[in-house]
């Protein structure tokens, strides 16, 4: 039985998948400081108008561009994997597939987006890239990219990932980038949570601030920034995971999976694997579409469906989407790509609509679901990863007590090789779940009632 399919060359896609012209309700529009919709002349500072087109394009198909595509063909296709062993060991009716995005140089999903966001930035005539990084998986991806189509990349990554993730500063000084600590002194952003709170671990939030403040601070323009999840345009970017995993199911003799599954932190490689079958779920087919996130950063299952900002210093257009507050700080838990307090507001509109469930889990059952993996299918995946897995051996549990032959599809969104101090304390026993209290996310949410709520 085979238990692995690739694609050639020429049955990768070549176009990407733009979910917003298959929403059945409008989608709410970013806002500015005044509360009006905001125009694309208002994000030129920060972003190429190239890709500020693409941000609000409303077609359904959009051309990858050729050479764009010859970038991604360095490790495009990726294969999709039945994970037999794991079936066995969970002694369950269901296939389970995964989509392994962890083959990619960087080790995970987002080249798909940094490999296309640096080549529209450099077509528009940009020297310098600045960004912002959690657990570093997103800068590595930039400053992989950066590097071969030609810019420079400056990264600001979150203090607690700076520490627990040394290796991944490497990765990124490999590939040329630039990456400091964030909060740092280099900013207004910055330096002011410094004075207020010296020991904080950081948060994607503040980091953003700080990329975004350097980006439109360079007053010769040729700066800008650069988002590895969270916009339209990175969903879009990342739905080539789904178009070939639906082509490779197909060669494995499956019509549909029943089920599907992604982690989400910003939403970008959970919205890669399901759109195009969101798509086919708005058109009638049944199946379960399901995002999972930490209890500790619980913004699909906790939060509120508001306007608010991406970043703690309010840099950011007001996005329609599920937040936990912008000045929301969640502990540090080891999945550092998903502490982000927001959700992408694409992934928040399909969750708002009833086309996607979302799903909190809590930071041991996740490492567990991490060893039960690495002990059957042998492959270590990246703690974000975790939380895909666990939700895909709950369904598989499930339709073993149902006795239903269930199709299960998940994204392994990336390995977890630069990960093992996350592992070593979960090994020790030193790792312990953090729920979050109900007062903090009181506190939070409080501060952003003065925003528009979303209708
Ligand atoms: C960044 C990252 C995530 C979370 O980001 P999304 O935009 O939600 O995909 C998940 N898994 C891995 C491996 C990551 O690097």
């Amino acid at each position: 039985m085979e238990n692995k399919v690739y694609l050639t060359r020429d049955e990768v896609p070549r176009q990407w998948y733009n979910i917003v012209a298959d929403l059945k309700t409008p989608v709410k529009p970013p806002l500015g400081p005044d509360g009006k919709p905001i125009g694309p002349e208002q994000l030129a500072a920060v972003f190429p108008m190239n890709i500020i087109e693409q941000e609000v394009c409303q077609d359904r198909w959009i051309d990858i561009p050729e050479e764009v595509l010859e970038i991604l063909y360095r490790w495009r296709p990726t294969p999709l994997r039945r994970a037999t062993y794991l079936e066995q060991h969970l002694k369950t009716p269901a296939r389970i597939y995964y989509k392994d995005e962890s083959v990619s140089p960087a080790g995970s999903h987002k080249p798909n987006t940094a490999v296309p966001q640096a080549w529209y930035n450099k077509q528009f005539g940009i020297k310098r890239l600045t960004t912002e990084t959690g657990a570093g998986q997103w800068g590595s991806a930039l400053a992989f990219a950066c590097n071969l189509v030609g810019l420079e990349c400056k990264i600001f990554m979150v203090r607690v990932s700076f520490d627990q993730k040394p290796f991944r500063k490497t990765l990124m000084r490999i590939w040329g980038g630039n990456c400091v600590a964030s909060p740092s002194n280099e900013t207004q952003a910055g330096r002011a949570i410094l004075k207020e709170f010296p020991n904080t671990p950081g948060s994607l939030g503040i980091a953003i601030s700080e990329a975004i403040e350097q980006a439109v601070g360079d007053k010769t323009g040729q700066t800008r920034y650069s988002l590895g999840s969270v916009l339209n345009h990175v969903m879009l970017h990342q739905t080539i995971i789904g178009l070939e995993s639906k082509k490779q199911l197909e060669k494995f003799g499956e019509k549909m999976p029943d089920i599907v599954i992604g982690c989400a932190g910003g939403g970008s490689n959970f919205a890669g694997i399901s759109f195009p079958f969101v798509c086919d779920k708005i058109h009638g087919k049944k199946i379960d579409i399901i995002a999972t996130e930490p209890k500790a950063c619980p913004t699909m299952t906790r939060g509120a469906y508001h306007y608010d900002h991406g970043d703690i210093a309010g840099l950011t257009p007001l996005l329609a989407m599920y937040t936990l507050g912008h000045k929301f700080i969640p502990e540090p838990i080891h999945a550092g790509g998903l502490r982000y307090h927001g959700m992408a507001p694409l992934v928040s509109h399909v969750i708002c609509d009833g086309l996607v469930t979302p799903r909190a889990y809590d930071q041991l059952t996740c490492f567990e679901a991490a060893e039960t993996f690495a002990k059957t299918e042998g492959f270590v995946c990246a703690p974000e990863t975790s939380h895909a897995i666990a939700g895909a051996i709950d369904e598989a549990v499930k339709a073993r007590e149902e006795g239903k032959k269930k199709v299960i599809l998940f994204n392994y969104s990336g390995h977890g090789l630069l990960d093992l101090m996350g592992y070593e304390k979960f090994l020790n026993g030193e790792l312990k779940n953090y729920e979050l209290p109900q007062a903090k996310l009181d506190e939070s949410l409080d501060q952003i009632l003065h925003f528009p709520e979303v209708k």
